[in-house]
């Protein structure tokens, strides 16, 4: 396949690929990310959210920096499954799948970081128009220390000083990589908050929580850039969703565009988590009034 170029955000796109009347997931991770490889194939995903009727959206992992940088030996997973040799394969994988399913789209999981920034934008410059969405994700502050591996973030929750200035600097990313609008989705907004539960956050972190998310809706809203509801944190000390249940009734009133991601890596977490996905469908429903923000003509 022949990759396009230079086409950099387009946001009212990922409606255009959605199943009308069904439920969405735009969340889920196949057999080809590399934290998966022994997980579930594309066709067994569609076979079986083809039985609840939802609408679900492929996100493997890729990352670019892996390529260019070398990783401390910890860090090293073997070399990725997914990767700039292979994504030609990838996308006639699920070229293929059109022929025998419709209700899914493909985008991708793409890790960001600033410092290896003009390698993403190199690649999004190639292969943005090949997907339905790109999910942008923060999962690492410092390169090759992901915070959503717990070994990574322990040892800084004990100390709530350091877990504050982490904290800190990782929205600071998450507002770098929206304010790029070079992604469609922001997925799981808070997911620096896995391996802890509200409860035991220091007052100070909590009473910034909020604050926090709202500023990150508000971006999200003025970039024309979806905030995921990721589910994954219900498999997590966490036990909310990402952001946390209780502000999604205020983010819905003021019409910031969200999309639903159960993070999905293996078919029975899928199905047990089922409920939870229709009933944000349903808190969403009437949400889709945001799309005339997403008018063509209002789009500079
Ligand atoms: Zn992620
Ligand atoms: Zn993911």
């Amino acid at each position: 396949m022949t990759p396009t170029n230079k086409i950099s955000h387009r946001p009212f796109r990922l409606f255009e690929s959605l199943t009308p009347q069904w439920d969405h997931d735009l969340h889920i991770h196949t057999n080809w990310s590399q934290d998966n490889l022994n997980g579930p194939t594309a066709h067994e995903w569609l076979n079986l959210s083809e039985r609840y009727k939802i609408h679900i959206g492929f996100t493997d992992h890729f990352e670019t920096g892996y390529y260019i940088h070398h990783p401390p030996k910890y860090a090293d997973l073997g070399s990725w499954k997914l990767n700039l040799n292979t994504i030609d394969n990838y996308l006639e994988e699920f070229d293929d799948l059109k022929s025998e399913f419709q209700h899914f789209s493909l985008g991708l999981e793409v890790s960001y970081h600033p410092s290896i920034q003009d390698r993403i934008w190199e690649f999004l410059d190639d292969y943005y128009s090949q997907f339905d969405y790109i999910t942008g994700s923060v999962h690492e502050i410092d390169l090759f220390r992901a915070i959503t591996v717990k070994k990574n973030v322990q040892p800084l929750i004990q100390n709530q000083v350091q877990f504050k200035s982490l904290i800190d600097r990782y929205f600071k990313l998450i507002q770098e990589m929206i304010d790029s609008k070079r992604f469609d989705i922001i997925a799981h907004p808070d997911v620096i908050f896995r391996f802890v539960s509200f409860s035991t956050l220091s007052k100070e972190i909590q009473n910034n929580y909020r604050r926090y998310l709202f500023d990150i809706a508000w971006l999200c809203d003025k970039t024309k850039t979806f905030m995921e509801i990721n589910l994954s944190g219900y498999r997590y000390q966490w036990q909310d969703s990402f952001p946390k249940e209780s502000l999604l009734a205020h983010f819905r009133m003021e019409d910031i565009p969200m999309v639903i991601g159960s993070d999905s890596h293996e078919l029975s977490s899928f199905s047990s988590i089922v409920p939870k996905i229709r009933k944000l469908n349903n808190l969403l429903k009437n949400n889709w009034k945001f799309v005339y923000k997403f008018d063509p003509s209002r789009i500079k």
